[in-house]
């Protein structure tokens, strides 16, 4: 057996209940086969036993009391996967969803998204299935403080720096930060997304959804096309879909829909600067359901369906597609419909938002598709920005940031490019994205010996 079908088999069998972290190993690793013929030193090191393997696992009870002055308790996690080439790196998600194999499955892409940035930042991620909706500001507090008592002890400014994700914005980050800077008397870049009062960085709220938007346009561009006049769809409306939204019109296409895990919105007229506004307003002042732009602006609302779904069902064009939401959203089904309503264009916002199927039907009908590990790699990077600025206690201009994200996303893009080509897979992104940023923590690895 292929040491590479070796190490999935071995995966599978370790963690059988993990199922997003198998998803994840078998996507990245069945693309590494070449390197085992080119790199016969990765094989004799057992290097892709070894990467699948996270340093430390920690999982913690995070107890906390709600409102009506009952005990809560929920499960917290942090996952610090490889720290070859820089301080674990990565952010925190709180979801009913989050299990260890979904830590694990984010984990793992973040190694290879962040050697892709250019930036020195290894891999993590953490979080808890407590969820934040529906929760008072005080409840959130609560429980963002207990989470702290337990994980500063295992995080710093050179040794695990977390951020945001799913359900972690900037009110969660500044309770976070607020309690780490309580109980340790330091003032350190121990976390990214913070408040621009207190250390974070310009243009870090919108870097995912902007770099998500560089990377579809540097991928547009191979094929002497850019996104004006096109017509994109965008799912999710938190963080990384509102400055998709923002970017795309400055852009000149005309974003129609966006969702929430109740209902999808499709807006035909286009969701312009103005509704963006709108929209950021709604989710992260007043946090309420999308819906609700239905009603203000008269649009039709589909309850109870993704994007995805909808699209199919209504038979809707798309010519650009940026996924924004969550793991897994974008099935087989809906990736055929994509394409048959015209789709040229897949950039994922999400981590993970395709299935291997609709990965797959990408791939075979050779459209322009960006996975998330390259694609939303804008988040990470200006994190790394920040860390940079709280390092030489400096704070740069928004455009001097928006450049450097602008010049990192191009870098991604000609890295995965020139790497899929150069491992005759020409215009393959996973293949690209994968291959690159593994030789780099690979040979980081390497050097190390048996650590
Ligand atoms: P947010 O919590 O800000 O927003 C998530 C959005 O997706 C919400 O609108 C949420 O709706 C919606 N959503 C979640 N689950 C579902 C579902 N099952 N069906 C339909 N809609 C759903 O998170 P972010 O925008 O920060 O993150 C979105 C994705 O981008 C995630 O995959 C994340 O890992 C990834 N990402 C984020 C980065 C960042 O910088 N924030 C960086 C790189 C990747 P609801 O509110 O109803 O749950």
């Amino acid at each position: 057996m292929s040491v590479i079908k070796d190490v999935i088999q071995k995966v599978k069998q370790m963690d059988p209940d993990q199922r997003e972290f198998h998803q994840a190993v078998e996507e990245v690793m069945g693309t590494l086969e070449p390197t085992t013929k080119k790199h016969p030193e990765f094989v004799k090191a057992n290097i892709y036993e070894r990467i699948v393997e996270p340093e430390r696992t920690i999982m913690f009870r995070v107890p906390w009391v709600d409102d009506k002055g009952n005990v809560k308790v929920n499960r917290g996690f942090r996952v610090q996967f490889n720290n070859a080439i820089g301080p674990f790196k990565g952010g925190l998600r709180l979801h009913p969803s989050v299990n260890l194999g979904i830590i694990k499955f984010l984990g793992f892409e973040q190694i290879f998204k962040n050697a892709l940035t250019t930036l020195p930042m290894g891999g993590a991620k953490g979080g808890s299935d407590f969820d934040p909706k529906g929760k008072s500001d005080g409840e959130v507090m609560r429980f963002c403080q207990s989470f702290m008592r337990e994980l500063f002890r295992y995080i710093g400014d050179d040794t695990d720096v977390p951020a945001g994700d799913i359900g972690v914005g900037g009110r969660e980050i500044g309770y976070l930060y607020g309690y780490y800077k309580k109980i340790r008397n330091e003032h350190t870049g121990v976390l990214t997304g913070k408040g621009m009062s207190y250390g974070g960085s310009l243009i870090r709220p919108e870097a995912t959804g902007y770099g998500t938007s560089y990377f579809a346009a540097e991928m547009l561009a191979t094929r002497g096309l850019d996104f004006r006049g096109k017509i994109v769809a965008i799912s999710g409306s938190g963080n990384v879909a509102q400055y998709a939204v923002e970017k795309v019109n400055q852009l000149g296409g005309k974003v129609i829909s966006l969702c929430d895990s109740s209902a999808t919105v499709i807006d035909e007229k286009g969701i312009d600067a103005k509704k963006c506004e709108y929209v950021l307003d709604l989710k992260n002042v007043r946090r309420g359901r999308i819906t609700e732009y239905a009603d203000k602006y008269k649009t039709v609302c589909y309850e109870g369906k993704n994007v995805w779904d909808v699209i199919r069902e209504q038979g809707i064009k798309v010519d650009i597609a940026l996924p924004c939401a969550t793991q897994n959203e974008l099935d087989g089904k809906n990736a055929a419909a994509l394409l048959k309503n015209g789709c040229i264009c897949v950039a994922e916002g999400a981590n993970m938002p395709s299935t291997p199927e609709a990965i797959k039907i990408f791939q075979d009908k050779k459209i322009l598709y960006g996975p998330g590990k390259a694609a939303n790699a804008g988040g990470v990077a200006t994190s790394g920005l920040e860390m940079s600025q709280n390092s030489l206690r400096l704070s740069w201009t928004r455009e001097e940031v928006d450049n450097r994200l602008l010049l990192i996303m191009k870098s991604i893009h000609k890295n995965c490019a020139d790497t899929a080509e150069a491992y005759g897979k020409k215009g393959d992104y996973v293949t690209g994205a994968n291959i690159a940023g593994f030789t780099k923590v690979a040979n980081a690895m390497l050097a190390y010996g048996v650590v």
